[in-house]
Parts: C-alpha cells; sequence; structure tokens
C-alpha cells in the first residue's frame, strides 16, 4: 500500500509548531516562572483598557473597514509625524492588520515570486521564515554575532570577562544580495537579540538595498523599547528610503496588549495596496472595538511612552544581573523584552535541552536562540530569558535561577 501523501504541504512541514507555545506549555505544565514567551504580566494604561470598553458597550462590534478605521489610521500617521517627523497619506498610505504578524504575511505574500530572495538577520523572529517559506521565496540570512566589547567580529572575552551586544559583518550583508532580492527583511530594536541597529549599519542595508532595486520590510514592533538613551531609527527616516520600505509595528508591546493583535503598516501607496490585497482574505478585518481604543492610546503624552522604557529598562538590569550571578555568559540588550546569554559556563552546552529541562530543575521557563537559526550549531549554548515581567517575579526568578549551579 502506497504511502498517504501528508496533510500538510511541504513548504509549511518544518513550522509545525512554535517555541513559543512549547515553551509556555511547559511553564504551565510545571508551574514554572515563564520568561521564554515574550509578554507583559501586568496590563497596560488604564486609559486604553476604558476605551476597548466604552466601544464594545457603545456597539463598535461590527466589521470595521477593510484598511481599518479612520481614526486608527489618522492616529498612526499623527504618531508617525510626532516621533519620526513622517508624514504619511491616513487614506492610501496606511493599513491596519491583525496585529505586525499578520502585516508581515501580508507584505511579503504581496511582493514575492516563489524563487525571490529575502535577505534577514539571524537569529531572526520565528514567523519570517514561514512567512517566506509561504511565499515559495527563500531566505538568505546574515549572522548576528556575539560580540564582546572592544573586539570585531568574532566572540572571545571582554577586557572585564563579559560579552556584550551583537553585530553584522558587512561583508557578510553584501553578498547576500543577489540578482535575484526582492525585499530586505530588518527588525530593529531586534528579537531575540536586543540590538538596536544605529544610523551607520542602517545607512548600509539601505545603500545595499538600493543598489539592489529591494524593498526594505521593516519590523519596528519593539520602537519604543530602547535603553540607556539609544534612539530608535526607522529605516523610512532614512534619506530616500521611505520610497522603497514598508514599517510594521504593533499595539501589542507598546500598550501592553500582546493578546489583541492590532498591528499595522505603512508605505508608499503602492505598496500599501499590494500588502491590502492579500490582507483582505487573510483576516479581511480585525478588532473592531480594539482599533479606537488602540486610536487613543497613541496619543497617550510623552510621559507615558518615557515611563514605559525606564521601567523595562530598570528590569532589564536586574534580570541581566541576576543572570550574570548565576553563572550565565550575559549579552547587552538596548532594547526589546529580551536578553541573550550563554550557558556554557554552566557546563550546558545545548540550549535547547537545557530549555526543556529548566522549568523542572529550578521553576523559571526560557527559549533556545538556537531555533531562531539556521546556522544551529553557532548558537547552540544560547538562551534567551524575557525581562517584561513584576519586579517581584524577576526577583525570584533570579533567586531560583541562582541554584543553577556549575556542573
Ligand atoms: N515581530 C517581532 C519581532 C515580535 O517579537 C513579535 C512578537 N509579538 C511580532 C512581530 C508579532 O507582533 P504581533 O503580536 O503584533 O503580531
Ligand atoms: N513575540 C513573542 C516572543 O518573541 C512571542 C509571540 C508569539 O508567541 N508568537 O516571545
Amino acid at each position: 500500500m502506497s504511502e498517504r501523501r501528508p496533510y500538510l504541504n511541504a513548504r509549511m512541514a518544518p513550522f509545525t509548531s512554535t517555541i513559543f507555545a512549547e515553551m509556555s506549555a511547559l511553564a504551565v505544565r510545571t508551574g514554572a516562572i515563564n520568561l521564554g514567551q515574550g509578554f507583559p504580566d501586568t496590563d497596560g494604561p488604564q486609559l486604553i483598557l476604558d476605551a476597548a470598553s466604552e466601544a464594545i458597550h457603545g456597539g463598535a462590534n461590527q466589521y470595521p473597514p477593510g484598511p481599518g478605521i479612520p481614526a486608527l489610521r489618522v492616529a498612526v500617521a499623527e504618531h508617525q509625524k510626532r516621533f519620526y517627523s513622517l508624514d504619511l497619506d491616513p487614506d492610501t498610505e496606511i493599513l491596519i492588520t491583525a496585529g505586525a504578524t499578520e502585516a508581515i504575511a501580508a507584505t511579503i505574500l504581496a511582493l514575492c515570486e516563489p524563487g525571490d530572495e529575502v535577505v534577514t538577520f539571524e537569529p531572526y523572529y520565528d514567523s519570517y521564515a514561514a512567512s517566506i517559506a509561504l511565499a515559495g521565496a527563500e531566505r538568505r540570512t546574515v549572522r548576528l554575532r556575539p560580540r564582546p566589547a572592544g573586539a570585531t567580529w568574532e566572540r572571545d572575552d571582554a577586557a572585564d570577562g563579559r560579552a556584550v551586544g551583537f553585530q553584522f559583518d558587512p561583508d557578510e550583508l553584501a553578498a547576500a544580495f543577489s540578482d535575484r532580492t526582492r525585499l530586505v527583511l530588518l527588525n530593529t530594536p531586534h528579537n531575540p537579540t536586543g540590538k538596536v541597529f544605529s544610523r551607520d549599519e542602517l545607512e548600509l542595508i539601505a545603500r545595499l538595498a538600493t543598489e539592489h532595486d529591494a524593498v526594505v520590510v521593516t519590523d519596528e514592533v519593539y520602537e519604543h523599547l530602547t535603553f540607556d538613551g539609544r534612539p530608535h531609527i526607522p529605516m523610512a527616516t532614512l534619506p530616500g528610503m521611505a520610497d522603497r520600505t514598508v514599517t510594521i509595528s504593533s499595539a501589542g508591546k507598546t500598550f501592553s496588549v500582546t493578546g489583541w493583535k492590532i498591528g499595522w503598516l505603512h508605505g508608499p501607496a503602492e505598496l500599501v495596496a499590494a500588502a491590502r490585497a492579500v490582507k483582505q482574505f487573510l483576516t479581511y478585518v480585525s478588532g473592531g472595538p480594539l482599533q479606537p481604543a488602540v486610536a487613543a492610546a497613541l496619543g497617550l503624552d510623552d510621559a507615558f511612552y518615557t515611563t514605559l522604557a525606564a521601567d523595562l529598562q530598570r528590569k532589564r538590569d536586574l534580570l541581566s544581573a541576576g543572570l550574570r550571578a548565576a553563572g550565565f555568559d550575559v549579552f547587552a540588550t538596548s532594547g526589546t523584552y529580551f536578553v541573550i546569554t550563554d550557558a556554557a559556563p554552566l557546563g550546558f552546552d545545548d540550549g535547547i535541552e537545557l530549555c526543556q529541562r529548566l522549568p523542572e530543575l529550578i521553576g523559571v521557563a526560557a527559549v533556545p536562540v538556537s531555533v531562531f537559526c539556521d546556522d544551529k550549531d553557532s548558537t547552540r549554548s544560547l538562551v534567551r530569558f524575557a525581562y517584561c515581567k513584576r519586579d517581584e517575579v524577576l526577583r525570584e526568578a533570579v533567586d531560583r535561577l541562582s541554584g543553577l549551579s556549575v556542573r
């Protein structure tokens, strides 16, 4: 008897479960503190919660317009003007989506033909690989390498014994481009490394994208979560780049409502129209009563945005210090919810195995970095922890982690 053909198509076969779902389920099963999947354990601002419940009780419960409600598109335009001096037409240059995830998928599916290449950095956020595969396109990844202070590309011990930051090799980036490059898929601030791309780095990416006539799709969901005074620089603000850039963000991280899945994309009208053509057949629309609430929240005063980043910076410092004290090698993170560590100094060479055992061993869940990479060997012992949790939860996690002694 011949084997039945698998139900799942070959393009999606490598993507049957996500590491976030796996590790969150393990955390729930074991009662561990979940520093794996990145979501805050407190609610966002009262204003957004009240506005959503008012909208539900006020009857905003039917389909919103396909591109998103006008008030939210106007609020996104005002936000981009206020923070980045970008001028957008809310009618033609902005599209509201079901989270950044749908914006990413719709853009890639809209712009890529099978065989096109997408240049992206690794480690990469997991939905990138799946969306590229769905489109029949191919990913060309460029490695972000841990880089100690004062060193060049390769990792070695920094003067003070601590590793810091992640960087890419410009030559490797240039070599990833070809005449089949259709898109560059950028993420800054970057999950999982916490890297905030510098202006010089963005300029290099912009120059290569322009030379190869590629569109830049930039995922900026952590735009307001940067630390140490480091600015987030949107790719669309670089000279000439607004014409070839699709900028993506969402309400999830900025307003601590990751379950709402209200996102958006903006760019030149022709690119937005292309993404809209696909988006309308993925979800058509979503989150009717949540859209006016996000519109209201985007207008929150500067104090809200600066407090958000300052609080998270404190949490980063708390967890990073605890991880270092527990014996991990800790890489610097300048943004996002995440810090990457190396578990090798503790005698753990396999991050996947460690993350599978960590909840049982000490009651903390984390995610292995190698699952975000094509080159799994180079990141084998690296583990990502999320610090977007209440201080007392982080303190308890640090306490538990201190029990993970060198074997
Ligand atoms: N991009 C990155 C880099 C992320 O970390 C996430 C995680 N939430 C997303 C996109 C997805 O955003 P959303 O929940 O708005 O779909
Ligand atoms: N962005 C979150 C993270 O990196 C997870 C989102 C998800 O579960 N897909 O942890």
